[in-house]
């Protein structure tokens, strides 16, 4: 499909899913004069209030036809969109990020052959196809070792961490019968991510990378710019980027989790959309990921992703503060997905920006403690 803008008045871009990432892309592409039409098997979808919302599964055909029907450019929110689906929709029209990069940001086994193949590190890993196959990865990889189901895990669920040769019949009891892949568990410094959005045009622009901390395999807290993010660091994430984005032949923002283990960079997982370590960006950055994700996918100039100072985003999982605490905070910015609470569901976030890390910690202590907040300062 071409690489000319779309030129007409009021695009109209349909979004598959209607979480919170598809809510916050409207929040920033409303005022550049889009339209969006959301499809989401919830009626009670958190971006429903900002655009047209068809309810319908994503695997659907009929619900599919009906928000793709005169969208000037399609897109995804969720990386759980069937590849099919998106290849579906995009006999006819427009769809970015290009569905490759969705079918194979689904298989993790296939991630890490991309990155194998393009020279970017990953921890050493092995394909799991049956029980027997498990103890040959297991001596392969060594131990501690992580097996992870191919497809279907986010959050760290689908995974079983192994300390012990014994430990290989539970793995395979919690996980087993499916398509698996065992990794080396990594002694990790950190946990960090790079997103980079690449435009129709080839153009790119890549954030200060983020550091994160999850907990119970969930993300809590980003930090960026990472801290002690030295020139090098932030080139190793950026070539990164670059390499899958050109791979792929990419249009939006692409998202890489990655680990620092004394400086080199192992990616963990790709996910070919924007992405919570990104929302600090809304506040943080000269441009969002959201922004830019459409300014991409549209075929617009990027914006700058510069930093603006530092900054700090915390998930409310499962609970979400009274929005007059987390106000109180300075420069305290609150978005509530205006999601029904449910334990460990993201409810919302909050960025908290500043001009240098000292300041930072003091506006994040502000929010220690608050219903959902899990705030290491
Ligand atoms: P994932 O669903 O693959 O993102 O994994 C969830 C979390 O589990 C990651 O953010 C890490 O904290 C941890 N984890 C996953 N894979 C590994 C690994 N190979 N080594 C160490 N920790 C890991």
């Amino acid at each position: 499909m071409g690489d000319t803008a779309i030129g007409r008045a009021d695009p109209l871009v349909a979004v598959l899913g209607g979480g919170q990432l598809g809510r916050m892309l409207a929040l920033a592409g409303i005022p550049l004069g889009l339209r969006f039409r959301f499809l989401d098997p919830g009626p009670a979808a958190a971006a429903r209030a900002l655009g047209e919302l068809v309810v319908g599964e994503l695997g659907d055909k009929a619900s599919l036809a009906r928000v793709v029907e005169g969208a000037d450019v399609v897109t995804y929110e969720w990386e759980g969109v069937p590849a099919a689906s998106a290849r579906f929709v995009a006999a006819d029209r427009l769809v970015l990020p290009p569905p490759d990069a969705l079918d194979v940001a689904q298989d993790r086994l296939r991630e890490k052959e991309l990155c194998r193949r393009l020279g970017i590190a990953t921890p050493a890993y092995v394909a799991v196809d049956d029980r027997d196959g498990l103890d040959r990865a297991v001596e392969e990889v060594g131990l501690p070792a992580v097996v992870k189901t191919r497809r279907g895990g986010y959050d760290g669920k689908g995974q079983v961490v192994l300390h012990d040769a014994r430990d290989a019949d539970h793995a395979w009891g919690e996980v087993g019968g499916v398509p698996l892949v065992l990794e080396a568990h990594v002694p990790f410094d950190r946990e960090l991510s790079v997103l980079a959005a690449r435009g129709r045009n080839g153009e790119t622009a890549c954030w200060p990378l983020a550091e994160n901390r999850h907990a119970g395999g969930i993300l809590r807290q980003s930090v960026a710019p990472a801290p002690d993010l030295s020139p090098g660091l932030q080139h190793a994430g950026e070539q990164i980027a670059g390499k899958l984005l050109d791979e792929l032949g990419y249009a939006g923002v692409l998202a890489v989790e990655l680990f620092d283990v004394g400086g080199e960079l192992l990616v963990n997982e790709l996910a070919p959309r924007v992405h919570n370590s990104g929302h600090w960006t809304i506040e943080g950055a000269a441009t969002s990921q959201f922004e830019n994700h459409l300014r991409a996918i549209v075929g617009w100039p990027l914006g700058s992703a510069a930093a603006v100072g530092v900054s700090a985003m915390v998930n409310c999982i499962g609970a979400l503060p009274e929005p007059a605490a987390v106000l109180a905070v300075p420069a305290a910015h609150f978005h509530d997905y205006g999601k029904s609470p449910r334990p460990g569901r993201k409810l919302g976030h909050v960025t908290v920006t500043a001009s240098d890390r000292d300041q930072l910690r003091t506006r994040l202590g502000g929010l220690a403690g608050l219903p959902g907040m899990d705030v290491h300062t």
